[in-house]
């Protein structure tokens, strides 16, 4: 980690998201952009109906996060059209996604809740580190090989260039903390393989436009404008897998709506897919042991435990040598009693958009201030005339 970032002490590799809330620092807004003050951001496609992996895997530790730190959360629309170019409703899916966030508890006004595209800086910074990254990087990326599937060579340039995109959104606030699901763990370590080149690459003009932190890189102490993102996956859920087949992680994407819980669902679809949901012949285990080589079983143990706040040892102390038949439908009633709040206060969002389109619109403008401030000592760093 960066030596220049404020407090990364602060931060435990482990432990739910709480545990690792970080400093508290006094505002977004602060001049102050020489030190790399703790900074959280994530984003959110708008590529479907948002399910319960996004909400344990990610909205969750969103919400825990904001009690501590200042947080910068989006609806990336730049990133929906990379698998998919043209869409019917985008931007009601956007609103959606915004919905979630604020119904879930995010607080927009303490933080910033805005969409992608209305940032402009995002785009550009992506281009500068389309030229950083190195082509070979975006080929070893897993999400790339199973989203471009066997045609690899009729896959979009922009879902390649994914990543880059995704390293960019991050950087141009100098954010230092990323929560997600674990299948985007691959993509952080790219982002700071990205900062890292970038710092290196333009070390004396970083130091001759006096904009960058002394830091280390590996033993290496350097002076580097972008900080080496910490991602922050662990928590409950940090992979909730199809409740089609356990071996595959719940997605929006996915075109079986069965294998997902979405946010939206009623309590009726709630029941009907966890009743549908894939399982093996066998009962549940009577220890966290059995569930190995089980991965429907764990999965839903493991959706219960994040749910209630449990260990999974604990959901196995309490069913235990139990038939699904008996487990499922107390799922099912835990996922309603958790979910149905939301998806309520979701539905109120929806009913009349314009609340949703002045939060996104606040935070929109809040956002391109800041992220202006740093691509302009981008342009000073890479040269161009401004
Ligand atoms: P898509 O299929 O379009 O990629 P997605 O369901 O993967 O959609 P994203 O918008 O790509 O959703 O991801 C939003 C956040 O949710 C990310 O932090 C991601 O890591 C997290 N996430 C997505 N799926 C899961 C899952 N099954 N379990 C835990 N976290 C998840
Ligand atoms: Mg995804």
């Amino acid at each position: 980690m960066a030596r220049g970032a404020r407090s990364p002490e602060d931060i435990t590799p482990a432990g739910d998201a709480e545990s690792r809330a970080l400093r508290p620092s006094n505002s977004l807004f602060e001049d102050d952009m020489n030190t790399f003050k703790p900074l959280v951001f994530s984003g959110v496609q708008p590529t479907g109906n948002l399910h319960l992996g996004n909400y344990l895997g990610a909205i969750r530790k969103f919400v825990a996060l904001q009690e501590n730190n200042d947080c910068i959360y989006c609806v990336v629309d730049l990133h929906a059209i990379t698998a998919q170019l043209v869409h019917d409703d985008l931007r009601g899916q956007i609103r959606s996604i915004a919905a979630a966030f604020i119904a879930s508890g995010i607080d927009p006004k303490k933080h910033i809740v805005f969409n992608q595209s209305a940032v402009p800086q995002h785009a550009e910074l992506a281009w500068v580190f389309n030229c950083v990254a190195r082509i070979g990087w975006m080929n070893r990326m897993t999400q790339f090989k199973d989203k471009a599937g066997k045609d690899r060579e009729n896959a979009s340039l922009g879902l390649l260039a994914y990543p880059s995109l995704m390293a960019a959104d991050i950087l141009v606030y100098r954010a230092t903390h990323v929560p997600v699901g674990d299948d985007q763990k691959q993509h952080l370590e790219l982002a700071r393989d990205i900062a890292q080149k970038f710092n290196i690459d333009f070390q004396d003009k970083i130091r001759l436009t006096d904009t960058g932190v002394d830091m280390v890189v590996g033993e290496e102490p350097i002076h580097g404008y972008f900080p080496l993102v910490e991602p922050l996956i662990d928590g409950p859920a940090p992979r909730v897998m199809s409740l089609r087949d356990g071996t595959k992680k719940m997605s929006k994407s996915d075109p079986s709506d069965l294998s997902r819980i979405n946010l939206m669902d009623d309590q009726d679809e709630i029941l009907k897919k966890i009743r549908k949901a894939k399982t093996d012949p066998e009962g549940l285990p009577s220890d966290v042991e059995g569930l190995k080589g089980r991965p429907e079983a764990d999965n839903l143990v493991g959706i219960y435990a994040a749910l209630a706040d449990k260990t999974k040892e604990q959901v196995i102390a309490e069913f235990g040598g139990q038939q699904f038949s008996v487990f499922k439908p107390a799922l099912a009633d835990l996922a309603v009693h958790v979910l149905a709040p939301i998806t309520t206060e979701m539905r109120r969002l929806m009913d009349d958009t314009t609340h949703i389109d002045a939060i996104l619109r606040d935070g929109g403008e809040r956002a391109r201030a800041r992220a202006e401030k740093v691509m302009g000592e981008v342009f000073d760093i890479v040269g161009f005339l401004r």
